[in-house]
């Protein structure tokens, strides 16, 4: 089995081991050898990537041809069974020139020894990826490249202060009623932006109980908490009875109102939000989800499945976005993630300003070109599919909201305000009434 270090620790994770859910097929595994094998051979040249080949193909014909290219051995339950995925990510340089031919400035990253970040893509993501340019939105994402090599004086590599704010290990306390609890470490798929790249991959904050435990006690005796969310890494890793355990432990805590999952998992591993999963899920309302999309291309039939579940279980969904210079970063491409995301009952919650962290000024826009595309959706799509633009304050100041300029003017008598559309308008402010006649004397006309 074509295992990457840190995915040995999804707990319990077999393959097929839950009942309720379709098993991998009779066959035998996939050894590491077989996959190797056909990673040596040539791209196939009728490959063609499931996001520009003829449309009229439905997603599942273009995956099952990606499947059957690529690995010919497996079934088509293997391919949905989410350890399948998991246990054969795609972890090296030299598996992944299997599936994409490799740009300069890709070859120039892997010249050197790995970054701080490691590589992984699930094969589910890599069949999005194969057949495109270097340069397409989703490759850039999680194909690094030599640009990573250079850290920006600016940046640092825990650019939110989140190790000074952890009063345990693996937990971070930066607001009064809220704590995040980083429960592992390991992610379904590297985002090369990724804020926590400092210790994702790393196998320093393990999902063990000993560990979460001290974390679930600092909860327990701090009665502000009323929030708690769980990230890492990606909790949705975790095996269904590890990650009920944690979720049971915080709901016996009785100031714990609100918990929340923060995830990658619908549109790198589609394949992890089962039945199993959600009817455990529900037993610990009210519980609501962060979903990490970036790119449009990123919500098809897998992904839109994957919401449907956690949607009717009565999970309220919430995207969070990165903003990332070449991938989506114009009105047209995120007007398009978020009108794609409401679609599937995901509400545009957080526009992020890409965070300084070491090796990701590639990555950076501006933050006028933030305020943009926020003008570039207001008024001209749905008020819920306008998600909040937030920079996350260096030094771990929190997320603060920075917004469109609409109010031109804000005299005393009123404000001139500007609409979407660039219209203005005067909005009176109340009337001082204090030297006003009582009404009941003076009739209103
Ligand atoms: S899923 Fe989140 S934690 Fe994991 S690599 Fe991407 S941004 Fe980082």
């Amino acid at each position: 089995m074509f295992h990457s270090s840190d995915t040995g620790m999804i707990v319990n994770a077999q393959p097929g081991s839950e009942k309720d859910e379709e098993p991998p097929g009779s066959r035998a595994e996939v050894t590491f050898d077989d996959f190797h094998e056909r990673l040596s051979s040539p791209i196939p040249s009728d490959h063609v990537s499931p996001l520009i080949s003829n449309t009229s193909k439905s997603f599942k014909q273009k995956t099952t041809h990606f499947r059957k290219t690529f690995f010919p051995g497996v079934t088509e339950k293997e391919w949905n069974d989410w350890r399948w995925q998991a246990q054969n990510c795609i972890t090296r340089p030299e598996h992944l020139k299997r599936f994409l031919s490799m740009s300069v400035e890709e070859e120039a990253y892997f010249a050197r020894s790995m970054s701080e970040l490691p590589l992984k893509i699930t094969p589910y993501y890599m069949s999005l990826l194969v057949g495109l340019e270097s340069n397409h939105p989703l490759r850039k994402t999680v194909v690094p490249t030599i640009h990573e090599w250079f850290k920006a004086p600016c940046e640092e590599n825990d650019p939110l202060n989140e190790e000074s704010q952890s009063p345990v290990h693996g937990l971070v306390h930066r607001y009064p009623d809220r704590v995040l609890l980083l429960v592992l470490d390991f992610c379904a798929t590297y985002c090369r932006y990724c804020t926590r790249s400092r210790v994702v991959g790393k196998g320093t904050i393990h999902p063990q109980k000993s560990r979460l435990e001290k974390a679930i006690d600092y909860i327990r005796n701090t009665p502000t908490v009323r929030d708690v969310l769980l990230s890492g890494g990606d909790p949705l890793l975790l095996s269904d009875e590890r990650l009920e355990w944690i979720l049971k432990q915080l709901r016996q805590i009785p100031h714990v109102e609100i918990i929340r999952i923060g995830t990658k998992v619908p549109s790198v591993l589609p394949q992890r939000i089962t039945p199993k999963l959600v009817r455990m899920l529900k037993k610990y309302h009210p519980l609501w989800m962060s979903l990490h999309f970036i790119h449009p291309a990123e919500c098809n039939d897998a992904s839109q499945k994957a919401c449907k579940l956690l949607a009717e279980a009565g999970i309220p969904l919430g995207s969070q976005t990165v903003l990332l210079k070449g991938v989506n970063d114009s009105v047209e491409t995120m007007k398009a993630l978020v009108q794609s995301l409401m679609k599937m009952r995901v509400r545009p919650y957080y526009l992020y300003q890409c965070d300084l962290v070491s090796g990701t000024s590639h990555f950076r826009t501006t933050v006028q070109k933030g305020i943009d595309i926020i003008r570039g959706l207001r008024g001209h799509t749905s008020g819920y599919a306008v998600p909040n633009y937030v920079i996350d304050a260096p030094g771990g100041g929190g997320k603060i909201p920075v917004t469109p300029n609409y109010i031109l003017e804000h005299a005393t008598d009123g404000l001139t305000l500007s609409n979407y559309a660039d219209q203005h308008f005067h909005y009176p402010e109340p009337l001082d009434r204090s030297d006003a006649r009582c009404p009941m004397e003076a009739p209103y006309v």
